[in-house]
């Protein structure tokens, strides 16, 4: 079967593998779909270690062709997924208190351990989440890492109908939280970004006001939409350090920011204002099997449409190249249907 390897010098190539057989709990998928994610890209570079040799991608669909021994929550023809926290310990403090995604021992598909970016995958049985059969096994893949990963930010921001979230960041990750906030939580959405292409498909997308932080000052811009009291709590999907400040920035006291980008840096926090303001920092990292089929499920409804564009394996560095450059909008999805 073909697969996307990652090679000594960085680039992707496309070969023929070998699988090994099934081993008690694991099932075979023959992969249908599987996004690009800007952590391939990251992966390939070697910026989280050398990877040679690993099968790149986590944001994979395909169908169940064969499961083995023991496997009891899938069966052959289910649909699932093969996300990013492709399995983890199970029996950890954190795999028992409903933050599975922390465990110090989870593998990473396309990391750690061969990803979806092949025709056939092997996964463990128990953490390869269904795929609901309404929806799109295109959109799906996007959901699996870019949606789930923002689904999840959303719901730590414990915004409520009617309040006011701040988007930080409008592209691949961006416009899903927007979707999210918007049609799943019923707050009211403000997108913040430097590019009005952007913002204008946010806004598309059910963002109530955008904002271009370049020429208008997000703190005196949340404050006007809030009678002077600043945003209920904010997400931030941005890679770059401003952002991450002006999103403390624009919140009201006791309020949440939520971080998901991750620009290796370090943001300025203003001490008095965590304190006598009461904010709260956190980090939020993709999410849990249950987190993950939430937001199938919400997809699969119709409140989250996430833009894709379908591309073939073959074009893999083009499309990293593409990445680099900043040219895409919404996600590029590997099609291996035909
Ligand atoms: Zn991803
Ligand atoms: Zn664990």
């Amino acid at each position: 079967m073909k697969a996307a390897v990652v090679t000594k010098d960085k680039k992707v190539s496309v070969e023929e593998k070998q699988l090994r057989p099934l081993k008690h709990g694991e099932a075979l998928v023959q992969t249908e779909f599987c996004g690009v994610c800007h952590t391939d890209l990251h992966v390939k570079n070697a910026d989280f270690g050398d990877v040679t040799g690993v099968v790149l991608g986590h944001e994979g669909i395909g169908k169940v062709i064969e499961v083995a021994e023991g496997v009891t929550s899938l069966k052959v023809g289910d649909r699932v997924s093969i996300a990013w926290m492709f399995e983890s310990c199970g029996h950890c403090e954190y795999c028992t208190t409903g933050r599975e995604t922390l465990c110090r021992d989870v593998k990473n598909a396309g990391y750690t351990v061969d990803g979806a970016m092949a025709e056939q995958v092997i996964v463990t049985a128990d953490y390869a989440v269904k795929v609901p059969d309404n929806l799109d096994p295109a959109a799906a893949s996007s959901v699996t890492c870019a949606g789930v990963t923002t689904y999840k930010a959303v719901k730590e921001s414990h915004i409520r109908p009617g309040q006011w979230i701040g988007v930080f960041g409008v592209g691949g990750l961006g416009n899903l939280a927007v979707q999210y906030a918007k049609n799943v939580f019923g707050a009211k959405v403000v997108a913040f970004d430097i590019n009005d292409e952007k913002l204008a498909f946010a806004k598309e997308l059910g963002a109530d006001v955008v904002v271009n932080s370049l020429n208008e000052d997000p703190i005196a811009k949340a404050k006007e939409l809030t009678d002077g009291k600043g945003l209920d709590a904010t997400v931030i999907t941005a890679v770059a350090k401003t952002p991450f400040n002006q999103a403390i920035d624009v919140v009201k006291a006791g309020a949440r920011v939520v971080a998901v980008g991750l620009p290796v840096d370090k943001m300025d926090l203003d001490i008095p204002r965590l304190v006598l303001d009461g904010i709260q920092v956190v980090g939020s990292l993709v999410g849990t099997r249950q987190d993950l089929q939430e937001a199938f499920q919400f997809a699969a409804e119709g409140k989250v449409v996430p833009k894709v564009a379908l591309r073939k394996i073959e074009e893999i560095n083009e499309i990293f190249e593409e990445m680099e450059q900043g040219k895409i909008t919404g996600r590029m999805v590997i099609d291996f249907t035909k």
